[in-house]
């Protein structure tokens, strides 16, 4: 799955391992509890390569209604995963919805990873995985300090030509340089 990123020419590029992992944990059922996790990236500019989606973790707090991870196993997940070329570029969780759409707490703590963090990037990527086949089923949005942006998928047509649909007129790009950064008391350090 590609989502470009507004004007940039940068493209959001889902590896099919994270599509699969996502969509494993899909709430099909009434009783399945919202998982989640954290999104790993390479910079191959201007691709942001999507390859690793971390959790669900046993050490998370889960409820059909609610999702809250570990912080100290994602602050762990980030360090070791940087080690690796692989930047932490934002988290996904599920909703036991069709459609899924950011409620007031998912836009709250987007805003606040994004104001209370000293990071390399101008953004951070929210996925909200919900039940209905891809793409419907999936809502990718890009957050900076200023606004959230929903992203719509490229798509493909049958023949194969590619069109590119309704692009956000101005999502900001994501990353801008590497430096580590810290953050406050109970929030996430990326480097
Ligand atoms: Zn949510």
């Amino acid at each position: 799955m590609v989502y470009p990123i507004g004007g940039s020419g940068q493209r959001l590029v889902f590896a099919t391992s994270v599509i699969a992992h996502l969509q494993y944990h899909r709430q099909r059922r009434w009783w399945h509890r919202e998982a989640g996790g954290q999104l790993f990236a390479r910079f191959s500019l201007p691709d942001i390569l999507i390859e690793e989606a971390t959790g669900p973790r046993r050490s998370d707090r889960r409820t059909q209604t609610s999702y809250e991870p570990n912080r100290r196993a994602e602050q762990r997940e980030i360090f070791s995963r940087h080690q690796r070329g692989l930047h932490f570029i934002g988290d996904w969780h599920t909703h036991a919805e069709s459609i899924p759409k950011p409620s007031m707490r998912d836009a709250d703590s987007m805003s606040e990873l994004v104001a209370k963090s000293e990071h390399a990037l101008n953004g951070f990527v929210l996925v909200i995985v919900g039940t209905d086949p891809l793409p419907d089923g999936l809502y990718v949005a890009l957050s900076d300090r200023k606004q959230s942006v929903a992203l719509q998928p490229e798509l493909f047509t049958k023949t194969g030509s590619k069109s590119a649909e309704r692009l956000p007129a101005q999502a900001a790009e994501l990353p801008s340089s590497q430096h580590s950064g810290s953050r406050s008391r109970g929030t996430r350090r990326f480097i």
